[in-house]
C-alpha cells in the first residue's frame, strides 16, 4: 500500500497540466458522493513520548478509498477540497469521526490518549467553526481538553486578529492547539510571539537529513530550545531512524512522530497498540 501511495504521488507531481484538469473535476464531482457513501478513512499515527517512549496522542489522517483508484492519499484530494469548498463538510466528517474516537477511548479507560486533527485555512475562517466544534465536543460527550487542532501560518496569512481571536475562544473551551509544519512557512517568529499556540511541531524537512546535514540539527535544536522558553510542548514529525530519535531526546525534544514509531493505522490496529502498552 505504501509503495502504492508514493507512486500515485509521483504520477501526480509529474502529470501534465491536461492530467491535473481531468483530476480536479473529477475529484469535485465525486468527493461530495463519496462523503455519502462513506468512503473516506481516518488512519491515526501514534505520537509518543521521548520521555517514557508512551503512545500519549495520534494524529488523524483522512484517506479515500476510491472504487476505482484504490487509496487515494490527501495530498491529491485535500488541495481540490479547499479550493471547491468541500472541505468544509469533509472537515466537519473528520472532527466527527475523532469525537466518536475519542468516546471510544474514553469507553476503553485511554481518556489519557490526545487526537489531533488538521484544520484548513477555509475550515478556520468558516463562522460556523466554533459552534460546529462545540456542538460536536457535547454531543459526544468529548473532553475538549483530549482534542488538538493542527494548524499552519498559511492559515493564519488572511487576518491575523481573527485567527487571533479564533484561537483564544478554541484554547478557552480547552482545546489544544497546534503549528504544524513549523518552519518552512513565513515570518514564523512573528506569529509565535502574537499567537495562543501550546505546541509547536518541527516540519519533517528539518528531520529527515539528521544526522548528515549539521545546519539541520542546529536549526531544530535551536527550534526545541526557543519553543520551550516561549513555553510550548514540542513534536518532531517524520522520524524515521533511531539517529534521529536520540539526537531529538538529547535535546529534549517531548514528542516524537513518525514511521519509527508507526505509520497512519486503522483505529482496530491503534487500539491494539494501547492495549499492549497498558498491559506492560
Ligand atoms: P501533515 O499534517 O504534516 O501530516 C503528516 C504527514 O507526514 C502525513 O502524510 C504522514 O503520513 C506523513 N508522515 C508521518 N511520519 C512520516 C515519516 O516518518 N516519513 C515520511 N516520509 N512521512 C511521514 P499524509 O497522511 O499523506 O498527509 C499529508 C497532509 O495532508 C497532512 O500533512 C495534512 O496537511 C493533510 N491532511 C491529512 N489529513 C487531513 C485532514 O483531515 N484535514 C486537512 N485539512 N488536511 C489533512
Ligand atoms: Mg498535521
Ligand atoms: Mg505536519
Ligand atoms: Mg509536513
Amino acid at each position: 500500500q505504501a509503495k502504492e501511495l508514493g507512486r500515485n504521488q509521483y504520477r501526480f507531481f509529474t502529470e501534465s497540466l491536461h492530467d491535473q484538469l481531468q483530476a480536479y473535476i473529477r475529484f469535485s464531482r465525486e468527493m461530495p458522493k463519496a462523503l455519502e457513501t462513506n468512503s473516506f478513512i481516518l488512519e491515526y499515527q501514534p505520537q509518543v513520548s521521548l520521555k517514557t517512549g508512551a503512545i500519549i496522542g495520534v494524529e488523524a489522517l483522512v484517506r479515500w478509498d476510491h472504487p476505482e483508484l484504490g487509496i487515494v492519499s490527501p495530498q491529491r484530494f485535500i488541495s481540490v477540497a479547499e479550493e471547491t469548498g468541500f472541505i468544509v463538510p469533509l472537515g466537519r466528517w473528520v472532527l466527527k469521526t475523532a469525537c466518536k474516537t475519542l468516546k471510544h477511548l474514553a469507553l476503553h479507560q485511554m481518556s489519557h490518549i490526545k487526537v489531533a486533527i488538521n484544520l484548513s485555512s477555509r475550515q478556520f475562517r468558516d463562522p460556523n467553526l466554533l459552534t460546529m466544534i462545540r456542538q460536536m465536543l457535547q454531543e459526544y460527550d468529548v473532553d475538549p481538553a483530549c482534542l488538538e487542532l493542527e494548524i499552519t501560518e498559511s492559515l493564519l496569512m488572511h487576518d491575523i486578529g481573527l485567527a487571533i481571536e479564533t484561537l483564544k475562544e478554541l484554547q478557552a473551551l480547552g482545546i489544544t492547539i497546534a503549528i504544524d509544519d513549523f518552519g518552512i512557512g513565513y515570518s514564523s517568529f512573528n506569529y509565535l510571539k502574537t499567537l495562543p499556540i501550546n505546541v509547536l511541531k518541527v516540519d519533517r524537512e528539518f528531520i529527515k537529513d539528521i544526522p548528515d546535514h549539521l545546519d539541520d540539527m542546529e536549526i531544530t535544536a535551536a527550534m526545541i530550545s526557543m519553543a520551550h522558553r516561549l513555553g510550548m510542548t514540542v513534536v518532531a514529525e517524520g522520524i524515521e531512524t533511531q539517529v534521529q530519535q536520540v539526537f531529538l531526546e538529547e535535546h529534549h525534544c517531548d514528542i516524537g512522530q513518525g514511521y519509527l514509531f508507526s505509520r497512519p493505522i486503522e483505529l482496530s490496529k491503534l487500539m491494539v497498540l494501547l492495549t499492549k502498552q497498558d498491559a506492560k
